[in-house]
């Protein structure tokens, strides 16, 4: 019987804690468990993103930040290297954006927005919010302790690759910003050579078209510290917080200009 590899590396965001790797690692351990289970590839980022999203120490689902006038936001995606996006951006009241972008794949569309986007997961039956879930009305949440980035996966399930990102955004940004989460080949992107995921500020990730280019490198046959040291290189860390995790068949490297809490599983089976 031939060897089969899994690669699934987690991300708490730019600027998460080092000791929020728990959160990583249970969400990594989630993604691996359902890959065992059979998954698709797409379906394992999204049950690890979902983990990271439920835990509110992290800048999504309930623990997004909160938007200038006080509302939460939210943006997410995935994609895979069977061809497969779907993306939301600026969606409300929803636990688990991550779950809405995978909805999207299924449909014509690409990415879907605001109210909309709202409706189209209310008729996926997808998961509201509850009032103390709402980020900042909770009576166990404290915004101030809210203080990391993005969260993300990327994974290989020894056949496809893909990589799924969710955030709540950029802490006190004025309502209706979009960041690089939706926009496809910045802040993720998944193709038959691997697959990639950042975080930090996402206006700057998204004017280098990151993923995308580091994508590239990985498809030219960089290996993955190369990228990302080079990708890295591109940001000034007194200007903005940057960090990855990608992945190709062989390997996988992480890292941030910041704290950053991750966790990466590589097995053979
Ligand atoms: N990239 C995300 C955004 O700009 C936030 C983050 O990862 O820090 O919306």
């Amino acid at each position: 019987m031939s060897e089969k590899k899994y690669i699934l590396l987690t991300h708490g965001g730019a600027g998460s804690k080092n000791e929020y790797q728990d959160g990583a690692r249970k969400a990594a351990d989630t993604g691996i468990q359902a890959i065992n289970s059979g998954a698709s590839v797409m379906d394992v980022v999204c049950q690890a993103v979902a983990v990271l999203e439920n835990d509110s120490r992290f800048n999504a689902g309930v623990g997004s930040h909160p938007r200038a006038d006080g509302s939460v936001e939210m943006d997410a995606a995935v994609m895979d290297s069977l061809g497969n996006f779907g993306a939301v951006a600026v969606i409300e009241g929803f636990k688990n954006p991550i779950h809405v972008a995978n909805a999207v794949t299924r449909t014509q569309y690409k990415v879907l927005a605001g109210q909309g986007a709202a409706t189209f997961a209310q008729k996926a039956g997808l998961e509201t919010m509850t009032k103390d879930q709402i980020p900042g009305t909770g009576t166990d949440f404290s915004t101030t302790d809210s203080s990391t980035d993005t969260v993300g996966c990327v994974a290989f399930d020894g056949t496809n690759f893909a990589a799924g990102l969710s955030t709540g955004g950029i802490k006190g940004a004025i309502p209706g910003r979009v960041g690089d989460v939706p926009l496809i080949g910045c802040g993720l992107y998944a193709g038959t050579a691997g697959a990639v995921a950042a975080t930090g500020d996402g206006e700057t990730i998204a004017m280098h078209m990151t993923a995308i280019r580091a994508y590239q490198m990985l498809e030219r046959g960089d290996a993955p510290q190369k990228v990302l040291d080079e990708v890295i290189s591109w940001f000034h860390p007194e200007d903005d917080a940057f960090g990855l995790i990608l992945i190709n068949r062989n390997g996988y490297a992480g890292g941030c200009n910041r704290s950053m809490a991750w966790a990466a599983v590589s097995e053979e089976k």
